[in-house]
């Protein structure tokens, strides 16, 4: 049995077909949760803007990676 950390509320699941990823509603309050780790058991509240210990979007690094800029631009000797 799993309860809303919102409202307590049963989940209506069972801890152990969570999976890493999966979100599930909270037919109570209708917060929507996203498993974080499976076990133990760890929910986020998803779409809140909580900066607890939520990953900021680091992958927009990737495309300026080989920006070259070894300043060999005048060749006017
Ligand atoms: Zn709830």
């Amino acid at each position: 049995m799993v309860y809303c950390p919102e409202c307590e509320s049963d989940l209506d699941v069972e801890q152990d077909q969570m999976e890493e990823g999966e979100v599930v509603s909270c037919p109570e309050c209708g917060t929507d949760f996203e498993v974080i780790t499976a076990d133990p058991l760890e929910l986020r509240t998803v779409g809140e803007e909580d900066d607890d210990e939520e990953e900021d979007d680091e992958d927009d690094e990737e495309e300026d990676a080989a920006d070259g800029g070894g300043g060999g631009d005048d060749d006017d000797e």
